[in-house]
């Protein structure tokens, strides 16, 4: 019998900022704790990662730390995360190991996003060629040019695909160059969409309001992705899943609890 869809929000630490970073020019002086989220998804075809959360080692020594997440203070404070919130700690509650993932669906290439390649080697990675263009620019100060290192050996894709059945990439650009979310059809809950980063906050979706960073501040494109993600909500009766909001997050089901 095939495996059935199902996700598991994966909490990989947390990160307080001015609000302004997910909300363009609202909220300037209050500062929210975010989730740093990623997702593990279950397939008849597989196993998917969409994001991988924060290289831990730059969180958990202090010496690393400083060097990369002091020149962002004071508008964002270093990541809070675990040991036990790196992702192969979450695979190995379930008795898996990163060679059980088939697939590492990186949405964008920003730290809080990518940064836990590290702790997944010999993984399949795709990354959309113009995000990673953008990100080797390094004009981009959330994208740590040491976690592209690897990515000659990353599949280098091109729009909207399927990774597996009942899973889709839906472009979402605006935020970064090449910003990608996901679709799945969960079979009983109904279909998701991952919005990663295009919605930080269900502000961002409701009032429709671009995240802070835009990519060469480019708002109307980050704009016409909430739209577009917004209609493919409408048309396909899907629920869409904001990223960063920890209201939101604290609705889902808690590891090792899934949606299906
Ligand atoms: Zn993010």
């Amino acid at each position: 019998m095939p495996r059935a869809l199902k996700v598991w929000p994966l909490l990989t630490g947390s990160i307080r900022y001015e609000k302004t970073i997910s909300t363009r020019n609202c909220g300037h002086g209050e500062f929210i704790d975010a989730p740093i989220l990623a997702y593990l998804i279950e397939t008849s075809h597989g196993r998917i990662l969409y994001d991988v959360g924060c290289d831990y080692r730059k969180v958990a020594d202090p010496a690393l730390r400083a060097t990369y997440f002091d020149p962002m203070r004071p508008q964002v404070e270093p990541p809070k995360m675990q040991e036990g919130q790196r992702i192969p700690s979450y695979l190995a509650q379930l008795g898996l190991t990163a060679s059980d993932i088939d697939l590492v669906f990186i949405g964008h290439l920003h730290f809080d996003h990518a940064g836990g390649l590290c702790d997944l080697p010999g993984c399949d990675v795709h990354i959309q060629g113009d995000e990673l263009a953008a990100a080797r620019t390094g004009l981009d100060g959330a994208v740590f040019a040491d976690e592209l290192a690897n990515a000659d050996q990353w599949r280098i894709k091109t729009g909207e695909y399927a990774v597996a059945p009942g899973v889709q990439t839906i472009a979402s650009p605006g935020h970064t160059a090449g910003h990608m979310s996901l679709f799945i059809e969960l079979p009983r809950h109904g279909p998701v969409i991952l919005c990663g980063d295009a919605a930080d906050l269900s502000e961002n979706l409701v009032e429709e309001i671009a995240p802070g960073f835009c990519w060469q501040d480019n708002e109307a494109l980050a704009l016409a992705s909430i739209r577009k993600l917004k209609a493919l909500a409408r048309t396909e009766d899907a629920q869409l899943w904001p990223n960063h909001d920890i209201d939101f997050f604290r609705g889902l089901p808690g590891f090792p609890a899934w949606r299906d």
